[in-house]
């Protein structure tokens, strides 16, 4: 399988108040997090040394649950190089905003696929993978082909140019490749990765969400820090969290 690109492409800025004394040591979605928990109680002044920084604040907040907090900041991706199976798993997560490239366009060169490892690694089932991935991409060339002579003759041929791409992508396998723009605030990530990054999960989805913690433990490492990655006999990894069932 190629490994899926993720990058990250905006994130949260945040600008305090100036009439209010809040002082972060951490900035962004971070500082954010933290401000809107402070906000409920007017807490600016910091009297337990326990909840002082905003790593301890915020690991507080993750303890107690209070995590609509953590709602506030967000996240986007850009991901690519990955198949349409595993976009279809990502928008079953309702708290994401998506946008994905449309079936209508196709690339020059036709479809590229994403191949499990687990089939390119055994010859007798990537050869059965790859004869089905081109029979369909030579169907579909054909079938695109004749719909779009057909459109030719249509009064109205952009419209019948587009609906001609769209039929002829019924015939691309879930494995085609795809991109998404996702963006998601805090707490939805925490809980895609609590259930996608998990042995349960199908391993291209879980190699993806193990690549965008990695990108987020970065970003706002007190709000994804509990997540520890670790790796299965076969190679692949997997992260989990103590507090996985507040994720
Ligand atoms: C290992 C694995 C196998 C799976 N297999 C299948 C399968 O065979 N078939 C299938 O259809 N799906 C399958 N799924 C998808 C799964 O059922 C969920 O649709 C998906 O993981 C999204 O998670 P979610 O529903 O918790 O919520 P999200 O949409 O991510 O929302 C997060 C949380 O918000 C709350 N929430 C969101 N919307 C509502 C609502 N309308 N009402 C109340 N609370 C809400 C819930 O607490 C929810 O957990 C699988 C997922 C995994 C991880």
């Amino acid at each position: 399988m190629t490994d899926p690109r993720i990058r990250l492409i905006a994130r949260t800025e945040f600008l305090p108040p100036d009439d209010v004394g809040f002082l972060s040591d951490a900035e962004g979605g971070q500082a954010l997090a933290e401000f809107a928990g402070r906000a409920c109680y007017q807490s600016w002044d910091r009297p337990n040394p326990a909840t002082a920084t905003n790593d301890g604040y915020l690991r507080h907040i993750l303890q107690v649950g209070h995590l609509s907090v953590l709602e506030h900041s967000t996240a986007t991706f850009y991901l690519t190089g990955i198949s349409r199976a595993v976009t279809h798993e990502i928008l079953r997560h309702r708290h994401f905003s998506n946008s994905e490239l449309s079936p209508r366009f196709v690339p020059p060169g036709g479809p590229a696929v994403v191949e499990p490892d687990a089939v390119a690694r055994n010859p007798a089932l990537h050869e059965k993978f790859t004869a089905a991935t081109e029979a369909a991409a030579a169907a579909h060339g054909e079938l695109l082909a004749a719909l779009e002579e057909a459109a030719e003759q249509s009064p109205d041929g952009t419209l019948a140019r587009k609906q001609a791409r769209q039929h002829a992508a019924g015939l691309l396998p879930a494995a085609t490749t795809t991109a998404l723009v996702v963006s998601g605030n805090y707490r939805a990530w925490r809980h895609f990765i609590g259930m996608r990054a998990t042995e349960a999960a199908d391993v291209e989805i879980r190699t993806l969400a193990v690549g965008v913690l990695r990108v987020l433990q970065d970003l706002a490492p007190s709000v994804f820090a509990d997540f520890r990655i670790s790796q299965l006999p076969d190679g692949t990894e997997l992260a989990a969290s103590p507090l996985v069932a507040d994720a």
